[in-house]
């Protein structure tokens, strides 16, 4: 390619094309290498873009030169650029937003990332006096801290203390008063791994099958009720792979990533534990892609992105919780990590695992024409059987703001005998709503087709959907009458009225609105470890992951709601959740028991998962989206526009309909422009096109067509939209 001189850039901007400049010198050709950051001219902004390819001549006349080039090395290696080439036309996504969203923020803003010095500060002599710093009060502050902790500190940590402490610590080194050390990496030997487990003979079926596949691509289900041991077989399989000196990818639901996993891994594995999740700020981020590269990092865990980390030698991905939705990137560039983990093994020829108690029916049906391997674990490891479940008929019984007498009864007897309760309610706020008693007014935002949620401390409604605030209303403003009614139950209504019951009883409560502040989370989940609260109630943020050995009885408030959605997958993601919720009772050697309170008690489908279980559900659910030809036996896309007004995104699409039906395609299905379910967010009204296909291929080939006529439409200048390929949600 030495005499190629048109550079094809990716440039991080919403356009599906890839730009041509000209190198800035022939001589130094074999300096510009398919990789790597340049800095170039576009309109009027300077913009860091990556060079995709090389060639000799561009269609394009009066090209413009490069302004520079910023690597000596590219970045991304050819296997990752080969699989952001991939996913960026499986997903129909433009190419410089694929690759840039890959990049560290640091690399995306045209900067390098500085190996993490390790940097630690400590005095040189205790016998500072304190009148040789009479009149630098800052040099006194960072000797007082560094008194306080003779092992020395790091540079984060005296910074978080004192400001401008980069010159005051120079100050310091230069009276010979403090000296900077540099602190080695934590060695192997810095973990002292325990024995591990001895594996239950399941679980070590398990792990010999697996084991004897390590250096070939497989795709395997570990199908596993929850307590049953998956971890243990992860762990087992991990510790192999890093014997052969390779690197683990553990990827985890958005926040099942707790400190007891990453402390649990450590422990079992004896290697540090390098992590990426959406907590990190930009350095943190760029440190672990470091790590990665420079194969620093041996295991990795990490939430969805993690998925696009430059791994130097991979050996090995698990995917813990493989159904979860949190794979799914749902702003910018719309992929599934999961997918995308499949993909990137077999581009490896390494394994890639999925665990799941509650497999998705995407995964099952891959199981079923065998393109996935299954490997099943039936029983918990523990001697803790699996809880009974009784459902709670509220039509006849009388309640109380939303608990029955019946759960009421069970938590006092659970608090009495000093076990922990959780109760989940997956609805935050006080009530869902407000309601006129005398004309059946009901709050609804003015911005979107949704409910205002009453907040009952600050008295506000808020929407949801695009947190718009408002004070309540005195009186209705419909008919003027004062008789306003709060509506249905929240999880703080409930964590009040418990309050009020159990006034003895420590409470919390765990929902998007109390975790809001860095840590809260984490902080709340080690004190209820602690054993400081004896019922908690939370939302679906308590459904994964997190072991409460104490928990006995779960209380599961209301799921009525999702047995009504019009979404097809409402009834698989209802099931996923229960079974989940359910798998958080009686996780020790305590009994478990789970109390169900709904008004749907004959429903086939509460019955059928009750008495059957998870596999036998998905068994016939799965045969009823097959008769309805549904995903995952059809592939589905969205095609999905918002704008001000209605007309333009209905026009919008029949034009965009018209342009793929122009010429037929076999085995597709085009059905819109349909209303989205939220018909208007935030002042937007949101339509789409719903296309199922039963020829993945052929849809494919086409695609690419289809969205280049689309983009040179004139309509679709005038409203926002965008394709998703393969959504788990219909929005
Ligand atoms: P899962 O990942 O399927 O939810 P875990 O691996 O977390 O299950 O195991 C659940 C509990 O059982 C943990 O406390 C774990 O330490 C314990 N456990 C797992 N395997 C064994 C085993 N072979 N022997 C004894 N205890 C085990
Ligand atoms: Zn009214
Ligand atoms: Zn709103």
């Amino acid at each position: 390619m030495n005499d190629a001189t048109v550079l094809v850039v990716a440039l991080p901007v919403p356009l599906y094309q890839k730009f041509d400049y000209l190198a800035t010198s022939t001589k130094a050709l074999n300096h510009y290498q398919v990789g790597m950051r340049v800095r170039v001219q576009f309109g009027q902004r300077k913009l860091i873009g990556m060079i995709v390819a090389q060639k000799k001549n561009s269609e394009i006349p009066k090209l413009k030169h490069i302004l520079e080039v910023l690597d000596d090395q590219p970045v991304f290696d050819q296997t990752l650029l080969e699989l952001l080439f991939w996913a960026a036309e499986y997903y129909q996504q433009p190419i410089g937003e694929v690759v840039f969203a890959a990049l560290p923020s640091v690399l995306r803003k045209g900067k390098y990332i500085k190996p993490n010095s390790n940097a630690f500060y400590r005095l040189t002599t205790h016998q500072i006096f304190d009148e040789k710093l009479k009149r630098a009060p800052k040099q006194q502050q960072i000797v007082k801290l560094l008194k306080a902790n003779p092992q020395g500190l790091s540079s984060e940590e005296i910074k978080k203390s004192v400001t401008s402490w980069r010159s005051t610590i120079k100050a310091l080194i230069d009276k010979k008063l403090v000296q900077k050390t540099v602190q080695d990496d934590p060695k192997e030997d810095d973990f002292l791994p325990v024995e591990p487990l001895q594996l239950n003979s399941e679980q070590q079926n398990a792990y010999n099958k697996l084991k004897n596949q390590l250096n070939i691509f497989n795709c395997c289900l570990l199908d596993g009720v929850t307590g049953s041991g998956k971890t243990e077989v992860y762990l087992s399989l991990a510790d192999d792979v890093l014997q052969n000196n390779k690197q683990v990818l553990f990827l985890v639901p958005e926040i099942g990533l707790t400190p007891q996993l990453v402390e649990r891994i450590e422990r079992r594995l004896g290697n540090k534990v390098h992590v990426l999740h959406s907590g990190l700020n930009d350095s943190q981020r760029a440190q672990a892609w470091l790590a990665a590269k420079t194969a620093k990092a041996k295991i990795i865990v990490g939430t969805r992105s993690a998925v696009f980390l430059p791994f130097s030698d991979l050996g090995l991905i698990v995917i813990d919780e493989e159904h979860d939705l949190s794979f799914k990137q749902q702003e910018g560039f719309l992929y599934n990590a999961r997918d995308i983990a499949v993909y990137r093994a077999k581009q490896l020829s390494i394994p890639v695992l999925l665990g799941s108690a509650t497999p998705s029916f995407e995964t099952q049906l891959n199981v079923l024409r065998e393109r996935y391997q299954k490997l099943i674990l039936t029983k918990r490891a523990k001697q803790s059987s699996t809880p009974d479940v009784k459902l709670i008929d509220m039509r006849s019984k009388s309640s109380e703001e939303g608990l029955s007498n019946e759960l009421i009864h069970a938590i006092k007897t659970e608090v009495d005998n000093n076990n922990q309760v959780l109760l989940f309610l997956n609805r935050r706020g006080y009530a869902p709503t407000i309601l006129c008693q005398d004309c059946a007014w009901v709050a609804e935002c003015s911005r979107c087709d949704a409910r205002m949620t009453f907040y009952k401390e600050r008295n506000i409604l808020k929407c949801h959907h695009c947190l718009k605030e408002e004070t309540v209303p005195l009186q209705c403003p419909s008919c003027n009458s004062p008789n306003l009614l709060w509506l249905g139950e929240g999880t703080q209504r409930i964590e009040n009225k418990l309050q009020e019951i159990f006034s003895d009883t420590a409470i919390i409560r765990i929902d998007r609105d109390s975790t809001r502040k860095k840590d809260a989370l984490k902080d709340k989940l080690a004190e209820i470890h602690q054993g400081k609260y004896q019922i908690i109630i939370g939302t679906q943020m308590l459904s994964k992951g997190h072991d409460f050995p104490n928990v006995t009885l779960v209380g599961i408030l209301n799921v009525d709601h999702g047995l009504f959605s019009t979404d097809f997958r409402a009834t698989e993601r209802l099931a996923q959740l229960l079974v989940q919720v359910i798998g958080r009772a009686g996780r020790s050697n305590k009994k478990g028991k789970v109390l169900l309170q709904t008004y749907l008690p004959e429903h086939p489908l509460l019955n059928c998962l009750l008495s059957q279980g998870y596999s036998s559900f998905s068994q016939q659910a799965l045969k009823i989206r097959q008769e309805c030809s549904l995903p995952p036996y059809t592939s589905m896309l969205l095609l999905r526009a918002r704008a001000t007004q209605q007309t333009m995104t209905e026009n919008f699409l029949q034009k965009a309909k018209s342009l793929m039906t122009a010429k037929s395609i076999e085995g597709l299905t085009i059905y819109g422009p349909i209303p989205a379910m939220m018909g208007r967010k935030a002042g937007m009204y949101q339509s789409q096109l719903v296309v199922f296909t039963s020829y993945r291929k052929t849809l494919q080939e086409n695609l690419k067509s289809w969205t280049d006529k689309i983009t040179r439409e004139p309509l679709a200048k005038r409203v926002r939209w965008d394709i998703e390929v393969d959504p788990l949600e219909m929005s």
